[in-house]
């Protein structure tokens, strides 16, 4: 970008929001994948109108840029490689109506999902998305990639608490689809296309997300279980004894010695090692009512399913259990370098999928492999791990090999190769593997129409 053009949009915000310092365009150039930054300047617009003015100046000069949120995204949907402006929306983050009779938040795309979370409890209500990034990412970050979570079981994830948007097209022209409704049949309901779309099709600057009422107290069990083929059981007998889980996650035994590893306030509760963990939160029953977790662990030790519980039974303990689901990201990232795979397919295949997948990685030498994830939703955490001493392309080269093969098996299950993440820069070419041509023919062309110049995050989803 020429000092023309960093004159003319420094013009637009005020030289305090717009930089070019190196240690702003190394921070605010990528996400937590592994890319070497390279934006030519980054941009906090306050307003809308700001963001309208500043992607009406790039179309016209055809300036790229990259929307950024809290930049916790998993794909490199956020990085910023070729000289783009970086437009971040850290500066709009301002929750602007909580509505207790419609339940709904309305907030600035730029809000961190903990902090959407504690407004809506504040006012005695409950925002659902959770995840473990919930500290960094924000609400428009969260849309852009349709985030899932921990507790998609029972909520949805984010495209179902999205009510409205407003999202800012590449010529600047603002799209007011900010309803508060709960039935709104006029057409093609077009907020669907900027959810889960990267910033490949506009910068989303405010949106109207559903609340629920504050779920009641908690419990919280984890259960050590033998086999994919028994978790996936526990989960019928959840679903048969009519038991709605709020989250029903898992996670193997090398996950757990890595998260006592690296997390050293965390506990192991459980005296025997076995190969996988399962979490179960459920909400506690009304007073009087029977309480269905106990029966339901009896029957799932006397069915083998499991072969040990414990439950939390204080606001310490239950933080731990969570702990050691929530730490692992970070743990992998602190082991060594990381290749996510983040898949998913239909529960009952998991066991089948599974067994086959063990055969790939069984074979693989030099890395090393954690599992885990949201198996209630049909969705698995495959982390590649190699030693930091390891030389990075002779890492990516293993395990490149090892995720095609794993890709290549996933398409004969009709799985797919991004469960939440995204496609961002990482996954696009592997697309292919769970993404019809016509499909992919018809997403370029929604891109064309939405963004002519192919201004906004190039290179994102597909070339
Ligand atoms: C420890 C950890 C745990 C995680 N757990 C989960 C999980 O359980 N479930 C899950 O789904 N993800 C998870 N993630 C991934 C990540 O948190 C999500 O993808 C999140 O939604 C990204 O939000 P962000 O604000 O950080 O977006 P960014 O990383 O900044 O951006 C992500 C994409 O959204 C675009 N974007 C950002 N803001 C806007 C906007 N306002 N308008 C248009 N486009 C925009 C960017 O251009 C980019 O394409 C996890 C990540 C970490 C680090």
């Amino acid at each position: 970008m020429d000092r023309t053009h960093l004159q003319a949009l420094t013009a637009l915000v005020g030289d305090a929001r717009i930089s070019t310092r190196p240690d702003d365009l190394t921070v605010y150039g990528k996400d937590w994948t592994k890319a070497v930054p390279n934006p030519t300047a980054v941009i906090f617009p306050k307003t809308t109108d700001e963001v309208s003015r500043i992607l009406r100046y790039c179309h016209e000069h055809k300036i790229r840029v990259v929307p950024s949120g809290g930049r916790t995204g998993l794909a490199g949907a956020a990085n910023a490689i070729q000289e783009e402006l970086v437009i971040s929306l850290e500066k709009m983050n301002h929750i602007l109506k909580i509505d207790p009779i419609n339940l709904s938040v309305t907030a600035e795309a730029g809000v961190i999902i903990e902090t959407l979370q504690k407004a809506a409890k504040e006012a005695g209500l409950f925002y659902p998305v959770d995840l473990a990034a919930k500290g960094s990412c924000q609400l428009g970050g969260n849309i852009a990639t349709n985030a899932g979570g921990l507790k998609l079981i029972r909520y949805g994830g984010t495209r179902e608490q999205v009510l409205g948007l407003e999202v800012v097209l590449a010529d600047g022209t603002i799209l007011d689809l900010d309803y508060d409704l709960r039935k709104n049949n006029i057409g093609y309901d077009l907020k669907h296309l900027f959810i889960g779309s990267e910033g490949t099709l506009g910068i989303i600057t405010k949106a109207t997300m559903k609340l629920v009422s504050l779920p009641k107290e908690l419990r919280l069990t984890c259960m050590a279980s033998a086999s994919f083929e028994q978790v996936t059981k526990l989960l019928g007998l959840v679903n048969f004894r009519g038991i709605q889980p709020t989250a029903f996650e898992f996670f193997t035994h090398e996950c757990l010695e890595l998260v006592l590893k690296h997390s050293k306030q965390r506990k192991n509760p459980f005296q025997e090692k076995s190969p996988l963990y399962v979490l179960l939160e459920i909400e506690k029953q009304p007073e009087g009512a029977p309480d269905p977790l106990e029966p339901f662990l009896e029957t799932a030790f006397e069915s083998g399913l499991i072969t040990d519980a414990v439950i939390a039974s204080n606001s310490a303990e239950f933080q731990n259990l969570w702990g050691l689901r929530e730490n692992i990201s970070e743990s992998v990232a602190m082991e060594g370098h990381v290749r996510k795979n983040d898949i998913s397919l239909p529960i009952s295949s998991l066991p089948g999928f599974i067994a086959e997948m063990q055969k790939i990685l069984g074979k693989v030498r030099g890395v090393q492999m954690f599992l885990f994830g949201h198996i209630g939703d049909g969705n698995l955490h495959l982390n590649y791990s190699g030693p930091f001493q390891q030389n990075y392309d002779e890492f990516r080269s293993i395990t490149r090999d090892t995720e095609k093969e794993v890709f290549e098996l996933l398409k004969t299950f009709r799985g797919s190769i991004s469960a939440e993440h995204g496609i961002g820069l990482l996954k696009k070419a592997d697309l292919h593997y769970c993404c019809p041509p016509e499909a992919l023919t018809l997403m370029q062309k929604i891109r064309a129409v939405f963004d002519p110049h192919g201004i906004l995050n190039p290179g994102k989803i597909f070339d």
